[in-house]
Parts: C-alpha cells; sequence; structure tokens
C-alpha cells in the first residue's frame, strides 16, 4: 500500500509539473484548442470547387467541337505570363514601419506593383492603413506579416508551435480585411524567415487560408542576400526569392546595394525569359532620386516586354493558367465561340489570363455578351483587368476565366 500511494504521489506531481510547464509554455501564445485540431486534419484545398465548371458557364456537351477551331478562329495557347510578356517583375517589402508610405510613394512613382507584408499589432500599423487602403486601390497587394513578428534564434519546433498559432495566422488576415477593402489575404510572410521549412507550419498556414508563403532564408548566414530564384517557387509555402536589395539590417553582415550588381540580376533573368523577385525592408533603403532604391528601378525604365505585379497575384495566376481549359464551341452566328472554364473560386482566384488566338477576320470578342477594348499601347499593371491587343493576326485575349468568348 505504501508503495502503491508513493507512485500515485510521483504521478500526481509529473501531472502538476507537466500542467505548470504547459501553462507557462502557452502564456502569452494565444495558443487555442484550434492550433491542436488542424494538426490533425488535411487543409482544405483554398478556393476549389466542387461540381462541373462547364455547366456552369452553361454549356451543353452538344456544343463542344473537337480540335482548336470554330469557324474562322483557332485558339493557340494559354500565354506562359500576363500579357504575354516575357519577364515578370514583381516586389515584396517587409515590415510595419514608418517608412512604408514613403516606399510606396516611391514604388508608385515608377509604377513597381509591390506586396506590403505588414504585422498587424505591430505600430505604427495603426496609422499605416490609410495608406495601405490607398496601395490597394492602386494595385499593390498586402499581405500578413503575423500579428506581432516573433522571431527566435534557433527557430525550434516548440517556438514555431506557438509562435504560428491561429491567432497570429488567421487573426492577421482577419485584421488586414477589416482595415481595407482588399477582398482576400492571399500571402504570407514568415517573420525572420523562422519556421519556413516546417511542414507543419505550411498546413498551419495552408489551413489559414494562404496560398503562398514567403521565406527569408539563413538570415544568420547571410543565405537571405541571394537566393536567386528566376521562376516560380516550387513549393508555395517555403517560397523564395532572386535577391534583397536593402542596407545591412537585423542579424545579416550583408547588405546589397550597388547598382550594378543588383541590376546585372535583373538583365540575366530578363535574358532568360523569367521572373525577376525582389525583396526590401523599407526602412533599410535610401530614398531619393540617385538613391540605390531608385537606381534599382532604373534597368526596368527601358522599353521592354515586362509585366510588374504583386507577389501573390503572380502565383495565382500560375494557378489560374494551370487549371483553366479552352473549348472550340458551336459557333452559331458569330465567326468563332470558346468556353474558358477552370474549377477555382472566382472570389480567391481573381486573375485574368492571357489566351492566344489566330482570329482571322474577326474585329470584335464579346466574353459572356460584353464587348471589351482592344489596347493598343502598354502593359496592363492590373492583374484583373480585361482587353485584347493584336500582333498581325495574332490576338491576345486577357480575359478571366469562366466565360464564353464569341468572336464577331
Ligand atoms: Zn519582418
Amino acid at each position: 500500500m505504501k508503495i502503491l500511494r508513493i507512485a500515485a504521489l510521483i504521478v500526481c506531481a509529473m501531472v502538476l509539473a507537466g500542467f505548470i510547464a504547459g501553462r507557462e509554455f502557452a502564456r502569452g501564445s494565444h495558443l487555442s484548442l484550434v492550433d491542436f485540431a488542424v494538426l490533425l486534419t488535411n487543409p482544405p484545398a483554398v478556393g476549389v470547387l466542387g461540381g462541373d465548371s462547364l455547366a456552369r458557364l452553361p454549356v451543353a456537351s452538344a456544343e463542344i467541337l473537337p480540335g482548336s477551331v470554330s469557324r474562322a478562329v483557332r485558339y493557340q495557347e494559354k500565354s506562359q505570363y500576363l500579357n504575354h510578356t516575357r519577364t515578370v517583375v514583381t516586389h515584396t517589402i517587409d515590415d510595419a514601419t514608418q517608412y512604408v508610405p514613403v516606399c510606396l510613394d516611391t514604388l508608385d512613382k515608377y509604377g513597381v506593383k509591390a506586396t506590403v507584408f505588414v504585422s498587424t499589432e505591430v505600430q505604427p500599423i495603426s496609422q499605416l492603413w490609410p495608406r495601405l487602403e490607398r496601395a490597394v486601390g492602386n494595385g499593390h497587394e498586402i499581405g500578413s506579416h503575423s500579428r506581432r513578428h516573433q522571431c527566435h534564434w534557433p527557430d525550434t519546433a516548440m517556438f514555431c508551435f506557438r509562435a504560428y498559432s491561429d491567432y497570429e495566422l488567421s487573426g492577421s488576415r482577419g485584421d488586414i480585411l477589416r482595415h481595407t477593402t482588399q477582398p482576400y489575404v492571399w500571402s504570407w510572410c514568415y517573420p525572420c524567415g523562422n519556421c519556413a521549412a516546417l511542414d507543419f507550419v505550411h498546413r498551419k498556414t495552408a489551413h489559414a487560408g494562404y496560398l503562398i508563403a514567403r521565406n527569408y532564408p539563413d538570415e544568420v548566414h547571410d543565405g537571405h542576400v541571394l537566393p536567386y530564384l528566376q521562376t516560380y517557387d516550387a513549393h508555395p509555402y517555403n517560397a523564395t526569392y532572386t535577391q534583397v536589395v536593402q542596407k545591412m539590417g537585423g542579424i545579416a553582415q550583408n547588405g546589397r546595394t550597388g547598382v550594378s550588381e543588383v541590376n546585372a540580376k535583373f538583365d540575366e533573368v530578363y535574358q532568360r525569359g523569367g521572373i525577376y523577385n525582389f525583396m526590401s525592408h523599407p526602412q533599410w533603403l535610401d530614398y531619393g532620386p540617385g538613391k540605390f532604391y531608385e537606381t534599382a528601378f532604373g534597368a526596368y525604365s527601358r522599353p521592354s516586354g515586362y509585366l510588374v505585379c504583386a507577389h501573390g497575384a503572380l502565383y495565382t495566376y500560375h494557378t489560374v493558367r494551370e487549371s483553366t481549359l479552352v473549348r472550340a464551341l458551336d459557333p452559331k452566328q458569330s465567326k468563332g465561340r470558346f468556353a474558358t472554364y477552370n474549377n477555382l473560386d472566382p472570389h480567391v482566384y481573381m486573375n485574368a489570363i492571357t489566351l492566344e488566338f489566330d482570329a482571322g477576320p474577326a474585329t470584335g470578342i464579346f466574353p459572356n455578351g460584353r464587348a471589351i477594348n482592344e489596347r493598343s499601347l502598354g502593359v496592363t499593371d492590373r492583374w484583373n483587368e480585361e482587353y485584347f491587343r493584336r500582333e498581325d493576326a495574332r490576338i491576345y485575349l486577357t480575359v478571366r476565366p469562366n466565360r464564353i468568348l464569341e468572336f464577331r
């Protein structure tokens, strides 16, 4: 009996110690039952609809023609990038600091669209919301950089479980939706690059509704300076970039501000027809004509076929392009009719994509019966604008999918 009592006391002491340790671990973390529940379930496929996409248009199967020709119009292919540009430039800026407005003003001066990652409980965020809302209206994207920007080296699994709570992940995207008119929050950015390689963190990020998460790899060893990615990252929840453009900051040993070395990387990506993806911290920049941040935009001021778009929109374009099908239809009275459709939720995937046609004698295009404009000059800087443009007999139609296209 005495042994049993001692054993019971030891068990009670262990339970009590575990309870106290657990309470200390969770103190201030905002961990909740949701944080445990999401570990046991697969994340949902964000923005994917069930049902029959063709029936939603609606198109009957009897209307679909074999091949890619509908009377006088031939469908060719989907352009790799929006507007059939050769290269894409995308830019991300991190942290809710007082330098965000001047950074956005500089971007607007050069027509560069960026994704602005903000931490929604870090001041001066309350003063930044009006400027961020204006940025949303001007084609920039607001992404989440958590609520409190918690960092720790080394980023152990215990730290990551505590820091990547639903409070931080879902809470911050709710804050952005509440404070701006942006209809969805597509993009996450890992504070200090911590925890970006952990599978359970990716799952929690997907559970919270994000489609893409940008990293900041190995800042301890300056690995974040030149990750040198030149296309889409195959790992969207641990997605890296081409290079930083910023002074030394944080725990890094080096910055990257040399105009020639920075622009040389843009030229390399441009030559290969890739994606030039650069990131900066607005608090580690110099602003004004001739200063390195503005001179870094010099390379894109040359007349050339590149598109500038926000980071989230670039990745959602990729998914929309992969998912969209185009079918030739019975032309009825028109010069050509096509169905363009996918199984993606248009409230999440809002992108237009560019489709290529040999349109013969057709002079107008009517998606779902409404005429769209022909564009003769320049490239769009929005990712959901609809228009078409011509190059000889080829028509590049930039249109949101899930439409019936009629050529007249
Ligand atoms: Zn940060």
